[in-house]
């Protein structure tokens, strides 16, 4: 699965959601999340992000991340 990072927080861009084949982007609070179980880890959004927030789990980046965009998804 792919994770948002830190770098979504406040960007004002949603070409990631737009590309999602399968629309596994939520709101999360102040930066959108990715749903891990929806998420078919195509790899589409990753280079659509301007600010470069999304990186797959495989990314040491992405594990403080990974807990973050569950929790949100799940809300809805
Ligand atoms: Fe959607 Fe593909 Fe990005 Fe997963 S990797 S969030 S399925 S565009």
């Amino acid at each position: 699965t792919y994770v948002v990072t830190e770098d979504c927080i406040k960007c004002k861009y949603t070409d990631c959601v737009e590309v999602c084949p399968v629309d596994c982007f939520y709101e999360g609070e102040n930066m959108l999340v990715i749903h891990p179980d929806e998420c078919i880890d195509c790899g589409v959004c990753e280079p659509e992000c301007p600010p470069e927030a999304i990186i797959p789990d495989t990314d040491p980046e992405a594990e403080q991340w990974i807990e973050l965009n569950t929790k949100y998804a799940e809300l809805w």
